[in-house]
């Protein structure tokens, strides 16, 4: 690869996807992402992260002047304090702000995924005598010199979900070593839901759950180039940029949206000094929980941001259909500000509640916060948009189309008719638009990514369950009962 050493610009990442990796959109092969009529909208959105760190007015938020390696994007900023995580939480916030309320995940979720690896392969290095964490750290050094693009698979497709990767009848239901050899190992199996991965330059593999010794194979990390042989990409169809091609009111969907592949690696080499893991089964465990406590931090922090474009156009829409003074309009409008809040208010608590990895000095956002605030968006998305489409009311699914208010024949009749209690009939449309876009083409992506990304509702459950810390909380319970005489 090119060293490029700086900020790359949004040329310099456009050029840097052309590069010959498999990709595959309804049955064909796509030469190129960045030129495909559809995948290309994805690649536009996250080519807004190169092209915001180059603007004046978004500079302080995205970019980093490292100690070591001078201006850096902020993402790969490494966290040390309190601080650097509400950074980091403004920075993931504002960006999905400025993508209209759709998540940019192009160096989120990497960053989320390096950081990690900086944990969990000091803890191998120091109790098990490897080498990886240096790996790590020269991996590192190539992602913030060279500014890329990342993209992580760690979902596997699993196949029985009652069954551990080893039982499985088909032992590729879970991504392993099929082969060492001097130069690196060879893997096999396929990942699912990789968010970006046909945007990005890298992907960062890891596991996907704790592992037993015979599942060591299975016990696995490492980052390849995206265009690495037998890596193939299959994308879900983007019914959300199809819908919008055809109907130029859908904004969303011509210009923030991500896609997902199903990632296969058939055979891919990967040479050892882009290895972090391979075998040390006890040590998967460990990895496949500290990576999400990032990631679920990075979900609460886009999720807030998300919510303030829900709350938004809840509040917009009561004012411009006369009934934001109306009770029941206010308790569906404090529900969305409550949920939006929660959300704001247990990422800062992450932040400032963090604990230090002693080995390293990265700071972890806290676990039981981050965990709070990611069960929370899971289980309280739905009702949201409940609430919201009641402030709405019908033309949330029956407004009519923007080319129908143009056409002077019908559109003098629509302006007339469609007015509310403020603003023209079309400023009014526009609103029922956006939430008809977010509500039907967008609608399944939302309600499934809201429930799964990052984890499901369980992975939280079982989370908090086994992390809380209950002595306190029994010490009371014992002094209030009167087994205990003192606190
Ligand atoms: C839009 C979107 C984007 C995503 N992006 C990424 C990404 O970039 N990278 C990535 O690696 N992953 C990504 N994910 C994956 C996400 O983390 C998973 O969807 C999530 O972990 C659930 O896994 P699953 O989809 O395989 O569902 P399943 O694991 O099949 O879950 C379905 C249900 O079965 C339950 N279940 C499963 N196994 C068991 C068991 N053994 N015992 C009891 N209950 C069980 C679950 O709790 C859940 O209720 C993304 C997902 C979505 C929807």
């Amino acid at each position: 690869m090119v060293r490029i050493l700086g900020l790359r610009n949004v040329k310099g990442y456009l050029s840097s996807l052309k590069d010959k990796r498999e990709v595959y959109y309804r049955g064909e092969m796509v030469d190129n992402v960045t030129e495909h009529p559809v995948l290309s909208i994805a690649v536009r959105h996250a080519s807004d992260i190169y092209r915001l760190q180059h603007d004046p007015k978004y500079k302080g938020l995205l970019v980093y002047d490292d100690p070591k390696y001078g201006a850096i994007s902020g993402f790969y900023r490494i966290p040390r304090s309190a601080d650097d995580l509400l950074n980091r939480f403004e920075l993931i916030y504002e960006t999905t702000r400025l993508g209209r309320g759709m998540f940019n995940i192009i160096k989120a979720i990497g960053s989320d995924a390096l950081f990690a690896l900086m944990i969990i392969t000091k803890q191998m290095d120091l109790m098990l005598g490897t080498n990886y964490y240096g790996k790590v750290l020269d991996y590192y050094k190539n992602v913030v010199e060279n500014d890329l693009a990342l993209a992580v698979a760690q979902t596997d497709v699993k196949g029985d979900r009652s069954k551990r990767p080893h039982e499985q009848e088909d032992p590729d239901m879970y991504l392993h070593i099929v082969e060492k050899t001097k130069e690196g190992i060879y893997v096999q199996g396929a990942k699912v839901h990789t968010t970006q991965s046909i945007a990005a330059n890298e992907l960062i593999v890891l596991p996907t759950r704790a592992m037993t010794e015979k599942d060591k194979d299975y016990a696995v990390a490492f980052a390849i180039p995206a265009n690495t042989k037998g890596v193939k990409m299959v994308s879900r169809p983007m019914k959300g940029v199809e819908a919008a091609l055809k109907d130029p009111s859908f904004i969303m969907g011509r210009m923030n949206v991500e896609s997902e592949t199903v990632t296969i690696f058939d055979n891919v080499f990967v040479p050892w000094e882009r290895v972090f893991m391979s075998g040390e089964w006890n040590f998967a465990g460990p990895l496949a929980i500290t990576f999400p406590v990032y990631h679920r931090f990075t979900a609460i922090s886009y999720r807030a941001a998300m919510a303030d474009l829900l709350l938004g156009l809840a509040k917009l829409l009561a004012e411009y259909n006369g009934v934001d003074d109306k009770s029941h309009i206010r308790r569906d409008i404090v529900y969305i500000i409550r949920y939006k809040e929660m959300l704001r208010a247990t990422a800062i608590a992450a932040a400032h509640e963090c604990q230090v990895d002693k080995n390293t000095g990265i700071v972890v956002p806290n676990i039981i916060m981050t965990n709070i605030g990611k069960l929370l968006a899971n289980e309280e998305y739905t009702s949201t948009i409940k609430h919201l489409v009641d402030v709405a009311g019908g033309l949330a699914a029956t407004i009519p189309s923007i080319q129908d208010f143009e056409n002077p024949n019908e559109g003098k009749h629509l302006e007339k008719y469609l007015v509310g209690a403020r603003g023209s009939a079309i400023e009014r449309a526009r609103l029922f638009i956006l939430l008809k876009e977010w509500i039907s083409s967008f609608g399944s992506l939302f309600t499934t990514a809201m429930m799964h990304a990052e984890g499901s509702i369980e992975a939280s459950v079982i989370e908090l369950y086994r992390s809380y810390r209950y002595e306190k909380s029994k010490e009371l319970a014992l002094y209030a009962s009167g087994l205990k005489e003192e606190l």
